[in-house]
């Protein structure tokens, strides 16, 4: 479903992603994995048209994306929750998700509604805030609000960057859940996450990422895997 082939990413002068290759199969997560520094964010943010790639390709269900602005690349169904979340600042809880409908492909406003109350049945606690300020909510609720308006346009392929940093260990248990139900219902997701072990269980394969560059990869519940992961990160 999803195919990264060597992928070069440069900021300026500066080399980040050395000839990446990765794949995602529909309805698979993949967990990526890898230090500070390595280029996992740069990874994602490339994936999702935020920064151009130098040399070669992303495809998504056999079509290039690689060279596509973002608003094209979440047109065609790609969602992307960045690790600093990026709630516009000023605007209520409602206007951030509606900002990502009409990002959309062009909803009638019947659409837009049903597809704002099928947010707020999954997420009360959005509902119930959803005339406040966004960035005014705790780092949890951003979290969710963040997360909600990745999927508010049914992505098929979710790019999701470290969502439980600095979370408070229930709210880590709820996204957790709720990338469990993304799962179940079929999404392709590409996570990046530094908690390892929820990581590996919430997954279905990883990459090890190292400046730049795959180190391993593997089936996340699989033993010798999982140490091969253990060890490539703790080097
Ligand atoms: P972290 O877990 O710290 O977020 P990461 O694996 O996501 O790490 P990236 O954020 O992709 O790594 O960063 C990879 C490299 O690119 C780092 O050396 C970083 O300093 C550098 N880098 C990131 N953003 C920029 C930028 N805008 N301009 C120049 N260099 C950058």
């Amino acid at each position: 479903m999803l195919k990264v082939d060597n992928l070069h990413t440069h900021y300026g002068p500066s080399h980040i992603l050395h000839g990446i290759a990765l794949e995602a199969a529909a309805g698979e997560v993949v967990g990526i994995f890898g230090r500070n520094g390595a280029g996992k964010t740069t990874l994602l943010k490339t994936i999702a048209g935020w920064v151009k790639p130098s040399e070669g390709g992303v495809s998504v269900d056999k079509e290039e994306i690689g060279h596509l602005p973002p608003e094209k690349v979440c047109r065609r169904g790609i969602g992307f929750v960045p690790e600093d979340r990026r709630i516009f600042p000023g605007l209520t809880v409602e206007e951030n998700i509606s900002l990502a409908l009409l990002q959309g492909a062009g909803m009638s406003s019947a659409e837009e509604r049903a597809s704002l109350d099928r947010i707020y049945t999954r997420f009360p606690r959005l509902q119930e805030r959803r005339k406040q300020i966004g960035t005014s909510l705790s780092g949890g609720e951003q979290q969710m609000l963040a997360m909600a308006r990745a999927i508010v346009c049914r992505p098929r392929l979710l790019l999701i960057d470290e969502p439980t940093e600095g979370l408070a260990p229930m709210i880590v248990d709820e996204i957790f859940k709720l990338i469990a139900e993304l799962r179940a219902a079929g999404t392709t997701i590409l996570l990046v996450e530094q908690n390892l072990h929820a990581a590996l269980a919430a997954s279905d394969r990883f990459y090890v990422i190292e400046r730049g560059r795959v180190v391993e990869s593997g089936v996340s519940r699989v033993e010798a895997d999982q140490e091969r992961l253990y060890a490539a990160i703790a080097v």
